[in-house]
């Protein structure tokens, strides 16, 4: 077991669906908890705890990280945890706050963009990305203004801003489609939160969206409450799934590891890649998300790195960055 870890955290590897408040280590939020918020050993998920409760743990970083130095601290210390797992490729996700008098959409953005920018100094071994985040169950209008500050700053910073993400407790709201179709228009890449709960109309829509990346997709094939016509349409529009193991295990969407739907879309030789969602929440990093690949779903070595050099495919990094990301997996060496 701790061989295999130590073989999957010496693994390059790309995160591509990490919530920047999820991730934020126990460790760090402690430090920047000077508002003593009495809930914070409650923090990580640990056993079992219902999706809908897992919303209810964001509140704790959110109260904590709550001016444009805390954010910009996070957000460093966040793509350090990853620098040091051996992550060369991470895009960080994240859903714009404003606290009046305090901190405005625009300055909580600029902030993350300023810690990914004093990376790229001190960790240059790691390649940041930022998408924004829109929360379906905050509105239209809150929906709409992120939406346009993720056209602003993608145009503003190209190298940075790349994408949208849509996330939020998937019991509520609705998926936004048209407006999503506004930032796809201007150039943003599109990863949208799918299939958490079952719902198999919003499903269809998604899918007849297209957007370039889908995160989750649990009740899509029809053990997991779906249908054969919506695992076959996923099947056939061969869109990128953001697996996350750990999380879908403790926040009970699937029940165990047999039922995870990687078995299916791995076996339909889908595009598939793995990843963290939030880190800190549920504590897990991207190498123990390999290792339970390893372990649960008998990948062999070969099979993983494979996952890895796969993930750069369905990255939003530029050609010539996916490139020099492939040319570091494939010089990984180890032996079988
Ligand atoms: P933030 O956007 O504040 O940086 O990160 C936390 C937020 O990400 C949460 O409030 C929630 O909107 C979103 N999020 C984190 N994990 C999940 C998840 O597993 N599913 C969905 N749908 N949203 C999530």
């Amino acid at each position: 077991m701790e061989e295999e870890l130590q073989f999957c955290e010496k693994v390059p590897k790309i995160e591509l669906h990490a919530h920047l408040n999820g991730s934020i280590s126990l460790e760090k939020l402690k430090l920047l908890n000077d508002n003593d918020v009495p809930t914070l050993p409650q923090y990580e998920i640990t056993s079992s705890t219902p999706l809908k409760q897992c919303f209810e743990v964001f509140k704790i970083a959110h109260t904590i990280v709550n001016n444009p130095l805390k954010v910009y601290e996070a957000t460093l210390s966040v793509i350090e945890d990853f620098y040091k797992d051996n992550v060369i490729y991470l895009e960080l996700r994240s859903t714009p706050r404003m606290i009046p008098d305090i901190m405005t959409k625009d300055v909580y953005i600029e902030s993350v963009i300023k810690a990914i920018q004093t990376a790229s100094l001190t960790f240059p071994k790691i390649l940041v990305k930022f998408l924004i985040s829109v929360n379906r169950a905050h509105g239209i209008e809150n929906a709409t203004e992120n939406i346009l500050s993720a056209i602003k700053y993608h145009e503003m910073y190209p190298e940075y801003v790349v994408g949208l993400d849509l996330s939020g407790d998937p019991s509520e709201g609705e998926a936004f489609l048209h407006l999503l179709e506004r930032a796809r228009n201007a150039g943003l890449k599109i990863a949208a939160h799918c299939a958490e709960v079952p719902n198999n109309d919003e499903v269809e829509d998604i899918l007849n969206f297209k957007p370039d990346r889908l995160g989750h997709c649990t009740h899509i094939h029809p053990d997991l409450n779906g249908s054969n016509e919506l695992f076959e349409q996923l099947l056939t529009s061969k869109i990128p799934i953001e697996l996350c193991i750990t999380s879908n295990i403790k926040c009970q969407t699937v029940s165990d590891y047999s039922k995870h739907q990687f078995n299916y879309f791995y076996k339909a030789n889908h595009p598939i890649c793995i990843a963290t969602d939030d880190k800190s929440v549920f504590n897990t990093t991207l190498s123990k998300e390999f290792q339970i690949i390893k372990t649960h779903f008998k990948l062999s070595s070969k099979e993983l790195i494979k996952l890895s050099l796969a993930a750069v495919d369905y990255s939003f990094a530029t050609n010539n960055e996916k490139e020099k990301l492939r040319q570091i997996i494939k010089n990984f060496t180890y032996l079988e």
